[in-house]
């Protein structure tokens, strides 16, 4: 068995934010869910270590991830170690069986650096993720002369996930709380306990989320270094006709005529969407909800809207702002913007002010003057 450990109950004192830094959005994903993906496929049970007070929360965030091994929830100690401890106790521990020890604030270790961990622990009993040190390091006393500079050549910055034989670290975990030994990580532990502990190659990019700074960093990190604003656009039309609802912005219109469409026709939706799409590099409408297919005959738009959201945050972003404009002869909309813009925010989960509708006649000229059809245009920011 591979048991995995995520410890999400550090505080969140230096990221100046209300929640749990594990529950901070990345890219539209919270971290707890990215740091529970990416041990999922590679683990047989998984333990989540939170304070009582967020655990509701994180089982939330982890009921809404992928996750394809069963996983548990403990308390966590007064301590990182007392943390893993709980963790441990909590586990059926075998001779056999694997333990991984992973930080939530690191949710952008790769498969392969978990990979090598447990292939580490299998060959040597250990493995522990870790950096060359590219600085020079100095050890100082209290009053800052320095004492020594180490050899920066063997040093190295370690990271999480740090992995050994579970019963292992189950023993040095009770022996250290036992004499009140405390280690600043788990592999010092072991180091104390004389256990071999080996460095596997780490990554610049399994970057420990502590500061705002970081989470910028770890957003072009996950968009591959793409600047974080992107802009989209969207255009759509629908013919009026006799015996059919007008709908727009996912607001019914009492009117004689309505659009004409495989769905409800809502056309600003319809551009709107295009226009998310567009921004986050995901093709169009047609692409996703082809007219052809029958599930979307007759479909409220405003469930595509849903869905064209949940899209595009799973490709990493979220909506900034969108910007529509409907092209309509008739009838007058005005009215209707306002709950137009609620209905389009709270669909978006977006404040209102994030969302701007705008109507306008054509001064009869085209299609849309001569009350033929309606288009609309949008335009939307996402990051
Ligand atoms: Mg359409």
């Amino acid at each position: 068995m591979v048991y995995s450990v995520i410890l999400a109950g550090g505080s969140s004192s230096r990221m100046k934010g209300p929640v749990n830094k594990t529950l901070i959005k990345l890219c539209g994903k919270s971290v707890i869910r990215r740091s529970v993906e990416a041990f999922s496929a590679l683990s047989d049970q998984m333990v989540v270590v939170c304070h009582q007070d967020v655990r509701q929360d994180l089982i939330r965030e982890v009921g809404e991830a992928s996750v394809s091994c069963p996983v548990g929830f403990v308390n966590g100690g007064n301590t990182r170690q007392q943390s893993v401890l709980n963790a441990l106790l909590s586990l059926d521990i075998g001779d056999e069986d694997l333990v991984l020890v992973h930080d939530a604030a690191r949710c952008l270790v790769s498969r392969e650096i978990i990979m090598n961990v447990i292939s580490s622990v299998r060959s040597c009993g250990s493995g522990v993720p870790g950096i060359a040190v590219s600085s020079t390091y100095k050890v100082c006393d209290a009053q800052g002369l320095v004492l020594q500079t180490p050899d920066r050549s063997s040093l190295y910055e370690v990271q999480t996930p740090q992995g050994f034989i579970a019963k292992d670290l189950l023993h040095a975990s009770l022996k250290a709380s036992e004499e009140e030994f405390e280690g600043t990580d788990d592999a010092s532990l072991m180091e104390h306990y004389g256990y071999p502990v080996r460095i596997v190659p780490g990554s610049k990019s399994n970057l420990k989320l502590t500061t705002p700074d970081d989470l910028n960093a770890a957003e072009l990190i996950l968009r591959g270094g793409i600047p974080s604003m992107r802009v989209g656009m969207g255009y759509d039309v629908h013919r009026l006709v006799e015996g059919r609802r007008l709908v727009l912005c996912g607001v019914e219109i009492p009117w004689d005529l309505g659009l004409l469409g495989h769905s409800d026709a809502d056309v600003a939706l319809h551009a709107l969407m295009d226009a998310m799409l567009g921004a986050s590099g995901l093709g169009d409408i047609g692409r996703h909800f082809p007219d052809t297919d029958d599930r979307f005959k007759g479909i409220s738009s405003l469930l595509l809207l849903k869905e064209t959201n949940r899209l595009i945050n799973d490709a990493g972003f979220s909506v900034r702002n969108a910007d529509i404009t409907i092209v309509a002869q008739k009838p007058k909309l005005m009215p209707f913007i306002p709950q137009m813009i609620l209905t389009v925010s709270e669909a978006l989960q977006i404040k209102e002010d994030a969302v701007n509708i705008k109507a306008t006649t054509t001064e009869k000229l085209g299609f849309e003057g001569r009350g033929e059809g309606i288009s609309a245009y949008a335009v939307c920011v996402v990051d």
